[in-house]
């Protein structure tokens, strides 16, 4: 699908973890372009209006994170993918403040006057959180068709990303390709 076919979306949402899930989301979607994304309307809007090239570039940049982590998280030998994260993930964290949140944690975030640079920043916050955080012989890539999610099995018996969605179609498939199978046997004994 080209660019021009894809459908260009501005995620908003003032809750960081929210956004970063949506965002994972967005990813997947094979008809869906993550323009930017924000806390607020008036954010997004005034960010896109001042400085449309360097949203651009951000989104770039945004999506060559995304790709590096994807690569470091299923490529233990890909020390290219790794360094790429770790720039940024050093990046962020000369940016990061410890803000005061509820209780019971409080919490870190990238100052909002790091402009544009400050959702790419939180991504690659949470990137390097993850890398530090995860055993990633425990990170495993779904087999489903056309889904590729990347999912945490402590457990190293889990196949699919959700047994509700990959799991049972690869389940229907089966069950169609048994039928068409002995569908034709049964012709061509009759
Ligand atoms: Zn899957």
């Amino acid at each position: 699908m080209s660019a021009e076919e894809k459908i260009g979306v501005v995620l908003v949402d003032d809750h960081a973890v929210v956004r970063s899930g949506l965002e994972q989301l967005l990813a997947t979607a094979p008809d869906v372009e993550l323009v930017a994304s924000a806390t607020n309307g008036q954010e997004a809007l005034d960010r896109a209006a001042d400085d449309p090239q360097g949203a651009v570039r951000q989104l770039d940049r945004a999506r060559s994170l995304r790709h590096a982590l994807y690569a470091a998280c299923t490529d233990a030998t890909d020390d290219a993918a790794w360094e790429a994260v770790a720039v940024e993930g050093r990046a962020a964290a000369s940016q990061a403040v410890l803000s005061r949140g509820n209780a019971p944690g409080h919490r870190w975030s990238i100052a909002p006057d790091a402009g544009l640079e400050r959702p790419v920043l939180e991504l690659a916050r949470e990137a390097a959180d993850l890398l530090a955080r995860t055993d990633m012989r425990r990170v495993k890539a779904c087999p489903g068709s056309h889904c590729g999610w990347l999912f945490l099995d402590p457990s190293g018996r889990r196949r699919w990303c959700s047994m509700e969605v990959c799991g049972n179609r690869a389940k229907a498939r089966r069950h169609a390709e048994r039928r068409r199978a002995s569908g034709r046997s049964g012709r061509k004994g009759g």
